[in-house]
């Protein structure tokens, strides 16, 4: 597993290849990342893990400050998995050498669920994903369904633009069900508990969208439910087609989507 502390190592070290799997992190590895890891070592040749904390991507500098970060564990995770070709590190100049500012925007109708409540986030996601795409020149892109609306719109982008191919990734969780996330890093045990009952809960609500009339009352009512049962603050709890993201008022093809707070952490599911 080689290190690349450096665009021109980079350059260097990848030139010979052009069967790329690539998986950017922001770090704070654990089996969701392997599992994207492993599937990239099935599919192509070589497999390249990007680990960079984005400043462009966080909307509140509270969560940037609090974002784990351990470099020395990532790598001794990674470097044990044997699955990771290289490891990439870039410094801030690496990615945003051209000062210009990003001239990406989202449609307004992108402007939802997490878009909505994070203002600008995907702007900073869509904007280093273009420019690290650029960068490694990968093959095949591999990201985890967990941020389902992330790879919806970097799928949109990046397909459109460049030849590389986004590969989707199954959401990973841990015993009690809770989808795997750095975020989690910064949980208690007793947090994580109450994020198992709360996807439990989740399930029946989607299986019992299929009786309602009215889904969009039917998770009014849920979301109001939840917020008193557990004490949380609830960004969104909606049902949307996993095509093109729009509201859907039937199960077929959709996702239940939901993002909340648990001790002052982001947490987000869809199912
Ligand atoms: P992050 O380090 O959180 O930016 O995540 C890097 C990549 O790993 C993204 O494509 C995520 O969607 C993916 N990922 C994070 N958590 C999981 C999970 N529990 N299961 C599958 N993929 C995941």
């Amino acid at each position: 597993m080689k290190i690349l502390l450096n665009n021109s190592s980079l350059f260097e070290s990848l030139r010979p290849f052009n069967d790329l799997g690539f998986v950017p992190t922001m770090g704070g590895i654990h089996k969701g990342h392997l599992s994207l890891i492993n599937k990239s070592n099935k599919i192509c040749k070589k497999t390249i893990v990007s680990i960079f904390i984005n400043p462009k991507q966080f909307n509140n500098k509270k969560d940037l400050m609090t974002y784990p970060r351990n470099i020395q564990k990532d790598l001794n995770i990674l470097k044990k998995n044997k699955k990771v070709d290289f490891v990439y590190l870039p410094k801030f100049k690496d990615i945003y050498k051209d000062k210009k500012k990003s001239k990406i925007r989202l449609l307004k109708k992108d402007k939802i669920l997490c878009a909505k409540f994070r203002k600008g986030h995907f702007e900073g996601v869509l904007d280093v994903m273009n420019k690290l795409t650029r960068i490694v020149k990968p093959q095949k892109i591999f990201m985890g369904e967990k941020d389902f609306q992330q790879l919806y719109l970097v799928k949109k982008l990046l397909e459109q633009k460049y030849k590389t191919r986004v590969i989707s990734c199954k959401t990973i969780r841990d015993k009690n069900k809770v989808a795997l996330s750095s975020r989690n890093f910064l949980l208690k045990k007793s947090n994580l508990v109450i994020a198992g009952i709360i996807y439990k809960k989740l399930v029946n609500i989607k299986k019992n969208i299929k009786n309602q009339k009215h889904i969009s009352n039917f998770l009014k009512i849920k979301k109001k439910e939840l917020k008193n049962k557990f004490k949380i603050k609830i960004d969104y709890l909606e049902l949307r087609n996993k095509k093109d993201l729009k509201t859907s008022k039937k199960i077929n093809n959709s996702r239940l989507f939901i993002a909340y707070y648990l001790n002052n952490v982001r947490l987000i599911d869809n199912l």
